[in-house]
């Protein structure tokens, strides 16, 4: 799946414009790469339909290029398909007992044994009970891969009550933090199987079942967790075998689709090879964009200035323009750059007036500094500062006088300055050009 996304995304990246007919293409790979991931076509198709509209209606906000505006919401699209948020294993009272249960074959065993090493790294004591009495090699498996971690495991291998195993694990480990149960994961049937997780539940009580599913049976793995979900209370899913699975994708938006909450991944047979599932993460690392990340922030950041740049000079337009406006200019501008180069981002660019570009980054700090050693009451009604006003302020700054009126000028000029903007330039309402 990742191969197949990272190729459309480049070509994406690559294409000198963005248009429909780009939109179009880079829609259909992804098509192409989600249905050989093994993605429900429905879902695919819902997708590729939001993506579509999306990337076609929604304007750019500033700043932002549209190839990058686009790539942004197939991320967020693809993000969406796996769930939004990620959940974390919440180990809230002691012992936390976790009943683990999934097919034959899904990856119990070794997830088991992966998950009491994740849980000691996080300061939890964990025990492993083993009640498969099903497979006679499940005894060993569980005891040779607990040896290893030095974690204390307990089962009988020539017991075949499993219920019994269950009751005699939970009585020795009372005094652990957490006490991981493994289970059988085949039987006669898969009636039985079931009827023998439900009774292990009753018996043991558990905090949280995890249902473990093997990723590379694709969309299958929804009817796997359906039928067990049906049958015991699945509290959140294990996906195993998602490294180099091309199903992978299939399996993730499946089981996302049955309510409970994917917690973890697997991602290898070895002992650490287990990792939170944080869907934004996996996407941006499925799609090889490191920098998705700051692409989003950057995108956050031009949305949160653009709302500030809009409110400032609304304000400044209002002819109700303080000294304390003046602040806040000042402060965009040392992260925007000249007021000039901000107002031409706006819809009335081309009509701004001349004194607007002529002052220094020294000036602005300079002015800032003055300002910092104002009270409220002097930003909010300027008029006030009189000369012993200007005294003490110029002390407090440690600037001369002179430097305090001269900022007091440039406060009035750019006011006179944006009265007559306001008059001149823009007439009618001043939101509706603004918006
Ligand atoms: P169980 O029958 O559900 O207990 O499954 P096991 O834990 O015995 O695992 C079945 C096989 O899948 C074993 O060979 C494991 O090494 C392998 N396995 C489990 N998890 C993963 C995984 O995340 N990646 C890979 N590649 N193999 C895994
Ligand atoms: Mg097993």
């Amino acid at each position: 799946l990742g191969e197949k996304l990272r190729k459309s995304i480049k070509k994406l990246a690559k294409m000198p414009i963005v248009d429909e007919k780009v939109v179009k293409e880079v829609i259909k790979d992804l098509q192409r790469a989600l249905i050989q991931a093994d993605v429900n076509v429905k879902l695919v198709f819902k997708l590729s339909k939001s993506i579509e509209k999306r990337a076609l209606k929604e304007e750019p906000p500033k700043g932002i290029t549209p190839k990058e505006h686009v790539i942004k919401i197939v991320y967020e699209e693809l993000t969406k398909l796996l769930g939004k948020k990620s959940y974390k294993l919440k180990i809230d009272k002691k012992p936390y007992k976790i009943l683990f249960v999934g097919l034959q074959g899904s990856g119990k065993t070794t997830t088991v044994a992966k998950l009491a090493h994740y849980l000691r790294l996080k300061g939890y004591n964990s025990a492993v009970v083993c009640t498969d009495t099903w497979r006679t090699a499940a005894y060993d498996q569980l005891k040779q891969l607990t040896e290893e971690i030095n974690v204390p495991m307990y089962g009988d291998p020539n017991e075949d009550n499993p219920i019994r195993l269950a009751k005699e694990g939970l009585n020795k480990f009372k005094n652990y933090d957490v006490i991981l149960f493994d289970t059988a994961g085949r039987h006669k049937n898969e009636k039985e199987l079931l009827d023998e997780m439900e009774m292990l539940s009753k018996e043991i009580n558990p905090d949280e079942i995890i249902l473990v599913i093997d990723g590379t049976i694709g969309q299958q793995a929804k009817s796997q967790a359906k039928a067990f979900s049906e049958r015991v209370k699945i509290g959140s899913i294990i996906v195993t075998k998602l490294d180099g699975s091309a199903k992978g994708g299939g399996a993730l938006s499946a089981v996302s689709e049955v309510g409970a909450p994917i917690k973890f991944i697997g991602t290898g047979e070895k002992i650490d090879d287990l990792e939170e599932f944080d869907p934004a993460r996996f996407m941006s690392r499925l799609l090889g964009m490191g920098d998705i990340k700051s692409l989003i922030e950057k995108f956050e950041r031009v949305v949160e200035e653009e709302d500030k740049i809009s409110e400032t000079v609304d304000t400044m337009l209002s002819g109700k323009f303080t000294l304390k406006d003046l602040k806040t200019q000042f402060e965009t501008m040392k992260k925007m750059g000249p007021l000039k180069q901000i107002l031409n981002m706006l819809p009335l660019a081309g009509n701004i007036p001349k004194n607007f570009s002529k002052i220094t980054e020294d000036k602005i700090k300079k002015y800032c500094v003055i300002m910092d050693s104002m009270t409220e009451e002097e930003l909010e009604n300027p008029r006030i500062i009189k000369y012993s006003r200007v005294k003490r302020i110029a002390r407090g700054a440690g600037v001369r006088n002179e430097d305090v009126r001269e900022l007091l000028r440039y406060y009035k000029t750019t006011k006179k300055a944006l009265k007559g903007f306001e008059r001149r330039k823009l007439g009618g309402p001043i939101q509706s050009i603004l918006k």
